[in-house]
């Protein structure tokens, strides 16, 4: 039931929650706008990051990564 061209506005940033995934993504709702995280729903303490509209479908292709991953 996704959307393909929908704009996500929040992507979870946790170090836990990034990478692989833990099974199906989670599309949902924080705030009134839409989020996305590569883990499931009943996943932990999303930590929610503002992004300037992404389409969904390129955060199935390119899962958001942790920040601090970079250093
Ligand atoms: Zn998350």
């Amino acid at each position: 039931m996704t959307d393909a061209t929908r704009l996500i506005q929040y992507v979870c940033v946790s170090a836990d929650h990034t990478g692989s995934g833990n099974g199906e993504p989670t599309i949902t709702i924080h705030e009134g706008l839409w989020a996305f995280c590569t883990h499931t729903a009943d996943a932990a303490d999303h930590e929610w990051s503002r992004v300037d509209g992404l389409p969904l479908h390129e955060l199935l292709r390119f899962p958001p990564r942790a920040p601090q991953a970079a250093s």
